[in-house]
This record gives structure tokens, C-alpha cells and sequence, in this order.
């Protein structure tokens, strides 16, 4: 069963195969065995394996043990789910926030409540999987617009005035891109078209602002998202993922949202390292320095190189090479050299347009970044960035 279709994916170089990787998301990771250079995490802080993480979550599990047991509305509700919504709410400055089990659940539970039958979707060209299937399961009219065309979304809200209500939804970080979205323009066109304004801040939470906050504070759009959804999994190095939002829609989104309903809910150690790791955020501003230290050394090399970053603005740093068998054959090579990165192919990304995606984290040091400096050199050098073949 599935054999042809396997065989298939494999011809047009689109096999996907897991990696075991047998160690913490450190800057130095086991993976297949082998000891690497990690680039391909959205552990951008270094926190999944900071000791104030794991040492909240055992003594959460020395009090709650593991698991939750139900469902959040049955029984699964713990003090901590409840203490780390609050602090979500505060570090958004909204007035309330929710919990889902992961940024994929928050969008497909999110949307669909918030853009149903009658209802407009405008949504950027190179949205999340998470959002698309969102919109999917809305029934809304959805309206893609082209990536970071505010021009584009608003000829599109003036075909959508009939609708009941429009929902204009955007990734705050790209994550295949690295760019960031035009916020203080989509924020205006919100405004002045009455639609409700989504930003998934899953690649900006504790990346991008002073304090770490997101996309909303690095244009100082405090109060003016109305729905800030983001993840726990990535920057704060732990599980799971929220909206801040006003009180009312946060209590719609409880009594409506079938991916928060209908799930049994998060471990409370879960919940215990995402608290750690928002304290953190809020009070050190170090680790953030150090990821745009390193981020800004990599580009800097990368560029002096004359290696394509495409549009990218953050720790998200993709090389373009466009193949999807050349992309293959440079992770691979990549792999042989030390670094673990990821080939992304579509439908990740469009045809045409595979890349690695490489990451940066705090806890790279100077050294790690200039190592894969010269490794991308090499490779542009063995021909993988160019048209045509790589030199063998
Ligand atoms: N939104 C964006 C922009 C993402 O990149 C991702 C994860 N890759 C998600 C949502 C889904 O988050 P999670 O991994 O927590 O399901």
C-alpha cells in the first residue's frame, strides 16, 4: 500500500526521513550518532535545555505527576495552566490568553471561530501550513494575497465588504523566509476596513521586540493586534502554544474552539517551563543579544560570500538553491561537513523555490558561527548555489 506513491515523492526528490537525534537541542547535537553543529531548531534562546526548564518541570511533576487526564473544560485545568495564561496575558499586554496543545491546534482551533460561512479571510501568500488548514476548516472565502502586499490585501478587503466579518491573518516571522510582516500596514488597513487582525508570532516570540514580545512590540503595535497567537515550542524551549486576546474572544474561543474542546490538555510540567522560560524572556535580555550577535555575524558572512539569503530579516536565514535534488544533495553535504540544517522542499515552500533553513541560536558561539561560514563557502565554492550541477 502507498508503494508507488512513495516511489514517487523519491523520484522527484520529495522523500522525507526522519533523523534520530539522541541529545538536547544543544548548539552541539547527536544526530544519527553523529556529534553536529545544530542549525535547523527554533530553539533560537537555548532554552529547551536550560537548567531553570527542567528543574521547573520536575518539581511541577513531583506535585501534578505527568499528565493532565482530560480535557481542559473536564478536568484537565491545573493551577499552573491557569498561572501561565495570566502571565501570557501580561507579557502580550492583552487582557486574557489561551492555552492550545501546539501552535497547529491554536490556528486550525482559532480560526474556524473567528471567520466561519459568510465571513472574508484575507491571508498572506506564504502563510503557515497551520493557518491554510485554519482557513480550510473556517468556510470562510479565503483571499491569499501576494507575500507582504498590503496593496494586494487591500484591493482584496474592498472586494470583501459584503462579508459579515473579515479576518486578516499574517505570520509575523516567516517561517521558511525569515522576513517579517509589514504590520503597521496591515494594522492600518484593519482599521480602516473594520476587520479582525491575527498575527502568528510563533518565530517572533522571544525573538523580536526589546522585551522580547513580538511582532506587535518591534513596531510598537501594543493593543492594536487583536488576536496574537504564538508558540511555547520554539524561542521559549518548551511545549504547546497560546492567543492574547480581549477577555470576550479569549471566553468565545473557550466555549467554541474544537482543537482547545475536544483535546486532552497540556501536561502541567509542560506548563511549568513555559512559565520559567517567559520569566526569562522578560528579565534577560542576553540571550536575545547574543541570537542577534550571531544572527547578524552569519549574514554578514554569509553575504560578503555572495550567498543568496532571499528577504531574510531574523535568526531564520534560508539559502536559496531552488532544485529540489541539488537542495537534497547540499543538506547532504552540509551533513558531511558537520551541520545538521534541513534540505525544505515543497510543499513546504513553492516549486522552484527549495532552500536549506538554517537558524541561529544564543548559544552558538562565535566560533560555531564562522565554522558554518566557511562550510557555506565551501559549498558555494563546490558549485551548490549556482545553476546546474554541483562539481563533484
Ligand atoms: N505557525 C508557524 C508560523 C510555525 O512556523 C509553526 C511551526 N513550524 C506553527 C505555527 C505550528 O506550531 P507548533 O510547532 O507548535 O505546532
Amino acid at each position: 500500500m502507498f508503494e508507488q506513491e512513495l516511489i514517487q515523492l523519491g523520484n522527484k526528490h520529495l522523500l522525507r526521513k526522519l533523523a534520530i537525534v539522541g541529545s538536547a537541542q544543544g548548539p552541539r547535537v547527536t544526530v544519527n550518532g553523529k556529534s553536529m553543529l545544530l542549525m535547523c531548531s527554533n530553539n533560537y534562546l537555548g532554552l529547551a535545555e536550560h537548567p531553570a526548564l527542567r528543574e521547573a518541570a520536575c518539581a511541577a511533576m513531583e506535585r501534578h505527576g505527568f499528565g493532565s487526564g482530560a480535557s481542559r473544560l473536564v478536568s484537565g485545568t491545573s493551577d499552573l495552566h491557569a498561572e501561565l495564561e495570566r502571565k501570557i496575558a501580561q507579557f502580550k499586554d492583552a487582557e486574557a490568553a489561551i492555552l492550545f496543545n501546539s501552535g497547529y491546534a491554536a490556528n486550525t482551533g482559532i480560526i474556524p471561530v473567528v471567520a466561519s460561512a459568510g465571513d472574508a479571510i484575507l491571508s498572506d501568500s506564504l502563510n503557515h501550513a497551520s493557518i491554510i488548514d485554519g482557513c480550510k476548516l473556517s468556510k470562510a472565502v479565503v483571499h491569499v494575497y501576494r507575500h507582504k502586499d498590503a496593496d494586494h490585501a487591500e484591493s482584496l478587503l474592498k472586494m470583501s465588504m459584503n462579508a459579515r466579518r473579515r479576518l486578516l491573518v499574517t505570520d509575523g516571522v516567516f517561517s521558511m523566509d525569515g522576513d517579517i510582516a509589514p504590520l503597521p500596514e496591515l494594522v492600518l488597513l484593519a482599521e480602516k476596513y473594520d476587520a479582525i487582525i491575527m498575527v502568528d508570532d510563533a518565530h517572533a516570540t522571544g525573538v523580536l521586540g526589546k522585551q522580547g514580545r513580538g511582532t506587535a512590540e518591534h513596531f510598537g503595535l501594543e493593543g492594536r493586534v487583536h488576536i496574537q497567537m504564538g508558540t511555547l515550542g520554539k524561542a521559549l524551549g518548551s511545549f504547546g502554544a497560546y492567543a492574547a486576546a480581549n477577555k470576550d474572544v479569549i471566553d468565545y474561543l473557550i466555549n467554541t474552539s474544537r482543537s482547545f474542546i475536544y483535546s486532552t490538555s497540556l501536561p502541567p510540567a509542560v506548563c511549568a517551563a513555559s512559565i520559567a522560560a517567559l520569566d526569562i524572556v522578560r528579565k534577560d535580555a542576553g540571550l536575545r543579544n547574543r541570537l542577534w550577535n550571531n544572527r547578524d555575524r552569519f549574514v554578514k558572512g554569509l553575504e560578503s560570500l555572495g550567498i543568496d539569503i532571499g528577504g531574510s530579516e531574523t535568526p531564520i536565514v534560508p539559502v536559496l538553491i531552488g532544485d529540489s535534488g541539488k537542495t537534497l544533495q547540499a543538506a547532504e553535504r552540509i551533513f558531511e561537513l558537520g551541520i545538521y540544517t534541513t534540505g525544505i522542499r515543497p510543499p513546504t515552500v513553492a516549486e522552484g523555490r527549495a532552500r536549506i533553513r538554517t537558524t541561529l541560536m544564543a548559544t552558538h558561539t562565535e566560533k560555531d558561527v564562522d565554522l558554518a561560514i566557511d562550510i557555506f563557502g565551501r559549498l558555494k565554492e563546490e558549485g551548490y548555489f549556482n545553476d546546474g550541477p554541483p562539481r563533484s
